[in-house]
């Protein structure tokens, strides 16, 4: 079967990518995202989905599950092909110009132009080093939160002291039955404001203690702490626990894709383009002179990435997208 050439492949479905897809929609373009979670919407999704944004234009406060739902209304408006749960591994440009891509199931795309919105890399949390949580994992061990409903009237035990911990910490305590923060120090890295609603709050909080290991039939019932000073051991009844050791992601691949890295961001021009011709990126994966790490910065670079891939892709083809406006849907 002849293979089938797309103007663009986009990677990874975060908002910068989703967003970005929605002009490769706009300016014509035949195009694929894909992503290695399961789900689209990136970091919002995977870390946040249930929290309120205040800092997305025109949005003076939308939930992150809300803001993915619009934009995925936004993108499948074209009817790209979503390709999700599938890690590119590999690129390679033939030399006919065409990108090869090669992804971990096996799948191959082949395309004219690509767009990079990979983030922070395709991450995965930070593991308990137990091993005895591991067959716990969906059973009441969660690596965050990606729904709130399974937490009513339950008893949860929070991991951790950065804002992640905290926020979901305080999120929950009005809805658990009882919720517990132990923390392995008596100083919390989160915002200073999360530390004084925590500390008002009725959260339980117990500091110098770190977790041991859960016990449960089938699921979580018990956590095992320990004071990290004495060692002294004491058994948490809990149904969940929510550790929260941060993520780890690995962009090393990408020096075999020709690229080039600065602290493990992409560096880009004005026009998005990566040190490869036809290999754009956008969003937190770059790096530029006064870039921010935000989804307002990442929907700019996404839709500025996209349409100089257009003129890439033909060179008769003006950057300027006109104004959306001006169509008739
Ligand atoms: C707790 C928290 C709260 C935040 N709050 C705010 C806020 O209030 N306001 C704000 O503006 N920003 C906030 N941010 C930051 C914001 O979420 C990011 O700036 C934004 O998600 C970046 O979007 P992105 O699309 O560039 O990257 P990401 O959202 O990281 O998406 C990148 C996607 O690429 C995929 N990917 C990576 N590599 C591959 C590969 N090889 N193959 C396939 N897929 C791949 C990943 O799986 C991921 O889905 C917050 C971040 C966190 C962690």
């Amino acid at each position: 079967m002849a293979e089938d050439v797309f103007d663009l492949v986009i990677i990874g479905a975060g908002p910068t990518g989703m967003f970005g897809g929605f002009y490769a929609g706009l300016r014509g373009m035949k195009f694929k995202i894909i992503d290695s979670m399961e789900a689209l919407g990136g970091q919002v999704s995977a870390m946040y989905p249930e929290k309120d944004i205040f800092d997305v234009a025109g949005f003076p406060r939308v939930s992150g599950k809300r803001l993915v739902a619009d934009l995925e209304e936004q993108l499948t408006r074209f009817k790209p092909e979503v390709i999700l749960g599938e890690k590119v591994a590999k690129v390679n440009r033939r030399m006919d110009n065409v990108f090869e891509l090669t992804t971990d199931k096996g799948g191959k795309h082949f395309c004219k132009a690509i767009v990079l919105a990979l983030g922070m890399g395709s991450f995965t949390p930070k593991k308990h080093p137990n091993p005895e949580l591991a067959p716990y994992e969906g059973k009441g061990v969660q690596y965050g939160v990606l729904s709130m409903d399974p937490f009513k009237g339950k008893r949860t035990l929070v991991v951790g002291g950065g804002d992640s911990a905290l926020d979901w910490a305080l999120m929950l305590e009005p809805i658990c039955d009882k919720v517990t923060l132990i923390h392995r120090r008596d100083e919390f890295r989160a915002h200073e404001a999360s530390v004084k609603k925590l500390k008002a709050s009725k959260v339980d909080i117990k500091l110098w203690y770190e977790l041991k290991t859960v016990r449960g039939k089938d699921k979580v019932q018990e956590a095992v702490i320990y004071e990290n000073h004495t060692m002294a051991e004491e058994a948490l009844p809990v149904d969940f626990v929510v550790l929260n050791f941060g993520f780890q992601a690995s962009l090393t691949f990408l020096k075999d894709w020709g690229l080039t890295l600065e602290k493990n961001k992409i560096p880009v021009n004005q026009k998005m383009e990566t040190n490869v011709p036809g290999i754009y990126a956008a969003g937190d994966i770059v790096t530029h002179p006064g870039k921010l790490d935000l989804i307002a910065t990442g929907f700019a670079e996404g839709a500025t990435a996209v349409n100089f891939a257009k003129t890439y892709i033909n060179p008769n083809e003006k950057a300027e997208p006109g104004h959306s406006s001006n169509l008739k849907w």
